[in-house]
């Protein structure tokens, strides 16, 4: 085997075993005192990982996201830490709970977890619930345009990195990852289908933005939405035929297959990428946290301060 092929099946192999192994860390501690006493320790050690691997197999159309280094701190330290507690805890629960009150004069839509059916029908629903909440959720985002204005600031980066993994205005981030576990919550599937199913899809929408330069295979490509799938997602030039965007799928791509939003290209058993992400309208990506989170790009003119 020539070393350029020893490098390439390498590359095919570490990416499903980092995703394996952090998605088992994170079930083997669920529960366990150290987790909860450490706020967003499972997210942080992901993105560890994840930046780890991107230092290791660098990705040959990488681009440099140092510059907006602050901006992406920021962002990831509001909404790991406090967008998920201020708008879930504050706004979302509550609503959840009041919905099924006025529906059927009751807090949860089942009773028990026994009344949703045997354990492994739960796991299976959840994987299937949860995914396809965030797929409408996340395609909604691309065509009503004021979810659009919100969401679009995901899409002004011009790679995927580690650190922009959470780089979303928080009311945007808290529509696609804090309201369906939320609303999941209620349904009242037993928590540790929650769990087991939608963990795994918590890490692989989290790997999705791994800048690494690996390969994830077509098992994990045709499953997961991978780095591979959501660069097209990123792409400034929407693939040809396709409306807003492709691969609107948040950890799974399953919604994608079957709405006909999926767009992986493969040459030789390759998946090819984007030339260049960015925002379709070419919007710079905004690298002031403070513009970001006050939607400055919409503000009316007379309202903003004044720049100095
Ligand atoms: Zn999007
Ligand atoms: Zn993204």
């Amino acid at each position: 085997m020539t070393t350029k092929k020893k490098i390439l099946s390498i590359s095919f192999i570490v990416f499903p075993a980092a995703l394996f192994l952090v998605y088992w860390a994170k079930i083997y501690t669920n529960g366990q005192e150290f987790r909860s006493a450490i706020p967003g320790l499972t997210a942080f050690a992901t993105l560890g990982v994840m930046f780890i691997l991107e230092r290791i197999f660098h990705y040959k159309k990488g681009v440099s996201q140092k510059p907006l280094a602050l901006r992406d701190l920021s962002s990831t330290l509001m909404n790991v830490l406090v967008t998920g507690k201020v708008l879930g805890a504050m706004v979302y629960t509550p609503l959840v709970l009041f919905l099924p009150e006025i529906m059927f004069g009751r807090s949860l839509f089942f009773a028990t977890p026994a009344d949703l059916g045997p354990f492994w029908l739960q796991l299976f629903l959840v994987l299937m619930v949860y995914s396809f909440f965030r797929y409408s959720v996340h395609r909604i985002q691309h065509i009503i345009p004021f979810l659009w204005e919100l969401h679009s600031y995901h899409h002004g980066v011009t790679d995927l990195k580690a650190s922009n993994t959470y780089v979303s205005h928080p009311v945007d981030f808290s529509l696609r990852n804090v309201l369906p576990p939320v609303a999941l919550g209620f349904i009242g599937f037993d928590p540790m289908a929650i769990v087991i199913s939608a963990g795994l899809l918590n890490t692989a929408s989290t790997f999705s933005h791994c800048g690494a330069g690996l390969h994830a295979g077509p098992i994990l490509n045709y499953f997961f939405v991978t780095p591979e799938v959501h660069r097209w997602h990123h792409s400034a030039k929407v693939p040809e035929g396709h409306k807003f965007s492709v691969n609107y799928g948040v950890g799974f791509a399953i919604w994608d297959r079957i709405f006909g939003t999926f767009y992986l290209p493969v040459e030789d058993g390759i998946p090819v990428q984007p030339d260049r992400l960015g925002h379709p309208s070419g919007y710079k990506d905004e690298g002031n946290y403070f513009k970001l989170f006050f939607l400055w790009r919409y503000m009316p003119k007379f309202m903003r301060p004044k720049e100095g």
